[in-house]
């Protein structure tokens, strides 16, 4: 850096007298790795530029969403076309019936979904969904797995017990924190006993499809099915939170990984229209399972903001005016926001997961050849086409694990990548995000900086 204050630096200083921190997102503040975030000016397929002229390639794509690129050409045409169109209505229009279809076309669990306009709403609402469903308050949630910042699920204290979370946060009342329940990731014999002990009160289970907010967790085999078993046992109900993974781990999200083989015997398990037959009905068999609700944003809204929660129809009728369960939105359904995420899948075809799945696995052997090379202790994980590395020597199965990491190397590593032009995830405890645009020219620039952001890691 020279002496002079860079157009960031200023645009921060700026920026942290009126906003918090600077930032309206608390991760883009780079609190945990140090340093001034590059202000972005302008983004185009895998490459961002900031507002000094800088570019990088980028590993974020905005938490997920630019699946396809930034500025991807087709998308942006459908927003500006819609744009001429009018911004928004508060009125239906044909976008939100499109994208709704080709939801409930693509994922088999969903028979009915509103839409939102972000991830936080769609988890939000979808609880309140399965409170009215049950007439139970208590949720289960796990420590690691992010939900957005719903009051009741920041919680995520407690581990190896069930214990009554403390607030996640300031601000969240003691009655919330009290009807949440975080238990340690993966163990079943914890949600087998809290179970046994108060299933009773359990409205329902939300966990992430496959946890990518510590980190991606590669789920223990059959877990989700087993949840969606032990909930249904005792009259709840089963929420998989697939607001990252949707659409990205593979072209069905994480249930296209683990939901029952695609085409197999028997049908959807949710079923057609019509089986109607209220809150604790269990699937048929072991692993024909299917959550009750699921919930999604980032990729579906191509970059534009939205949400959307759905499952049984039995359960989303309970929504308002059909039933008693009040949830509404002033912008819900935007023509923009869904022209941008009907763009996104068009583009989203079998040949897209193939080309996102290569250069995933690319980047995993070029990540871990580099650190190997250094020396650097790591883990790579991978939920479908998601990956994530580790600063440590074991496998990550819970919070606790994923805590338990040298996040120091990770901010030189980091550091030292972003020097050389490729931008992380400002955070050791992120997925890496690839898209359709990282083509071999672009994972070329990434493998020629991995060598030295690796020595630098190692350089404790
Ligand atoms: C990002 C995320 C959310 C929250 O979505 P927002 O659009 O940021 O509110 C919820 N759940 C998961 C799994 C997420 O990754």
């Amino acid at each position: 850096m020279t002496l002079d204050e860079s157009t960031s630096e200023s645009l921060f200083d700026r920026a942290k007298q009126v906003i918090p921190a600077g930032v309206n997102s608390p991760v883009r503040a780079f609190g945990s790795v140090g340093g001034t975030p590059p202000f972005i000016a302008s983004a185009s397929g895998a490459l961002l530029t900031d507002a000094d002229g800088h570019e990088y390639v980028d590993l974020v794509g905005s938490w997920g969403p630019m699946i396809l690129g930034h500025a991807n050409p087709r998308v942006v045409e459908a927003v500006r076309e819609a744009a001429g169109r009018g911004l928004s209505f508060g009125a239906p229009q044909t976008g939100e019936v499109s994208i709704v279809e080709e939801l409930v076309r693509r994922v088999r669990p969903l028979q009915k979904v509103r839409l939102v306009n972000s991830g936080t709403e769609a988890t939000m609402s979808a609880l309140r969904v399965a409170r009215a469903a049950t007439g139970r308050d208590v949720v289960v949630k796990f420590a690691g797995c992010y939900h957005g910042h719903v009051d009741a699920l920041l919680a995520e204290a407690g581990s190896g017990v069930a214990t009554f979370a403390m607030p996640g946060s300031a601000g969240v009342t003691e009655g919330t924190a009290r009807d949440t329940i975080v238990l340690p990731y993966g163990d079943r014999d914890a949600v087998t006993s809290l179970f046994a002990e108060r299933g009773g009160e359990i409205a329902a289970i939300i966990t992430e499809a496959a946890p990518a907010n510590m980190g991606v967790v590669t789920p223990p085999e059959h877990f989700n099915a087993f949840l969606a078993e032990t909930a249904h046992a005792a009259g709840a109900l089963l929420i998989t939170d697939e607001v990252l993974t949707g659409f990205r781990a593979s072209a069905e999200g994480y249930y296209g990984i683990d939901g029952p083989t695609a085409g197999g015997a028997g049908s959807t398990p949710a079923g057609g229209a019509g089986t109607a037959d209220g809150a604790g009905s269990a699937p048929a068999g072991g692993s024909d399972w299917a959550p009750d609700l699921m919930t999604f944003g980032k990729v579906i809204g191509g970059g534009l903001p939205v949400g959307a929660f759905g499952g049984r129809a039995d359960l989303m009728d309970l929504l308002a005016p059909l039933g008693p369960v009040y949830q509404a939105g002033t912008l819900s359904g935007n023509p923009l926001a869904t022209a941008a995420g009907l763009a996104t899948f068009a583009g989203l075809d079998d040949a897209a997961y193939a080309q996102l799945a290569r250069t995933s696995s690319t980047l995993q052997s070029l990540v871990a050849d580099a650190l190997s090379t250094a020396g650097v202790p790591h883990v790579i994980q991978t939920a479908g086409t998601l990956f994530s590395v580790f600063f440590r020597e074991q496998p990550v199965t819970t919070y606790d694990d994923a805590k338990d990491q040298d996040t120091a190397a990770f901010g030189r590593f980091f550091h030292a990548l972003l020097e050389g032009g490729v931008y992380l995830p400002p955070s050791a405890f992120e997925a890496w995000f690839v898209s359709t645009a990282h083509d071999e020219q672009i994972v070329d620039r990434i493998a020629q900086v991995l060598p030295a952001a690796a020595r630098a890691a190692a350089q404790g």
